[in-house]
């Protein structure tokens, strides 16, 4: 399988469906990879994660194909209760005791599940235990502390690895950030104006970009229900590490993140953070060292879905033939930022 998303949509390739969405600056207009449309040329194809970033970038969804018809958010209530009842259980529940307390069926539970968290139940059940134990291992934390909350702003940090601290809520959780805060500040880089914003804990948004309007309406697409204040003093450090960085001036920026994700969300940024700054893998050498090789679509999606670009590098993944193909802040500034990061190492 070739992943490029441009092939993908040229094929209008069923296996990308809900892993990416297409816009097309001629038309104005976004669309799913399987849009019966008009193919685009690729120079006119803007790539995106979810229906929010493409309306937040000025497009809007095609009645043909109708994107918002996605899976991106429309997840049911029982998933929630699914994730809250893992989360909440001492002891790991069989999957009927799982599908009883939801009232779904047993292969439901297991097929929509896996889809929209990215594991199946059993894995997200371990993928908990094994960072209640770390967690508590580490700090010696009560069960209420390692217990994960599902809204943003009570989350615990379970990956507490030594580069990067990803956060971990349930996949269920929908966006709003309702009663944060989010300082935000830009500055101009080697790679053109880049956003930068930070709750208290760590930086939660980092996006790059042509135009200062368009990233500031993604990121308050990204958070509709926080506050946001402009204020650049306050990622004042955090910039100029990373425009240093990108000036080849400075070393590779470790800052603490605050940022949520699904069990597999954590597990492949955690992996991307190991990759050191000029080396690349390929999104099924990811997934194999992940310990799932027929992962690579959803290690595809995750780094897809990426909200920190460059601290959680996921523009080091590229395309098994070696091709540098689907970045959320365009492909040129990934093929810049390789060149910029090969030539410094
Ligand atoms: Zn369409």
């Amino acid at each position: 399988m070739n992943s490029s998303y441009y092939d993908a949509l040229s094929q209008r390739n069923p296996a990308f469906d809900g892993i990416f969405l297409y816009a097309v600056t001629t038309t104005g207009v976004f669309c799913r990879p399987t849009c019966k449309s008009r193919r685009p040329l690729e120079r006119n194809v803007r790539f995106f994660a979810d229906p929010a970033a493409a309306r937040a970038a000025g497009f809007r969804a095609c009645k043909r194909c109708r994107p918002d018809d996605t899976n991106f958010d429309a997840q049911p209530e029982w998933l929630a209760q699914a994730c809250r009842f893992l989360e909440a259980a001492e002891a790991t529940p069989t999957l009927d005791e799982l599908a009883d307390h939801v009232g779904v069926s047993r292969a439901h539970l297991q097929r929509s599940f896996t889809r929209a968290v990215g594991v199946s139940p059993k894995r997200y059940a371990a993928t908990l235990r094994e960072a209640r134990l770390r967690t508590s291992l580490r700090n010696g934390a009560t069960v209420s502390e390692a217990t994960y909350a599902s809204g943003f702003g009570s989350s615990s940090r379970v990956y507490d690895a030594a580069s990067v601290k990803i956060g971990m809520t349930p996949a269920s959780y929908r966006r709003g950030a309702s009663g944060l805060t989010v300082a935000y500040g830009i500055t101009p880089s080697a790679l053109g104006p880049v956003l930068i914003a930070a709750t208290e804990r760590g930086i939660c948004h980092v996006a790059l970009g042509d135009d200062e309007d368009v990233l500031e309406r993604e990121l308050r697409a990204s958070f509709p229900k926080a506050t946001l204040e402009r204020s650049d003093d306050r990622v004042e450090s955090a910039a100029s590490a990373l425009v240093r960085y990108l000036a080849s001036e400075g070393p590779w920026p470790q800052l603490p993140l605050d940022v949520r994700a699904t069990a597999f969300q954590a597990r492949v940024w955690e992996a991307l953070t190991h990759l050191a700054p000029g080396s690349t893998t390929t999104y099924g050498e990811l997934a194999a060292a992940l310990g799932d090789p027929r992962a690579t679509r959803a290690v595809a999606r995750a780094c897809a879905t990426n909200p920190v670009a460059l601290l959680i590098p996921c523009h080091r993944v590229i395309a098994k033939n070696g091709d540098v193909r689907g970045y959320r802040w365009g492909i040129e500034r990934k093929i810049r930022l390789l060149d910029i990061e090969r030539s410094a190492s």
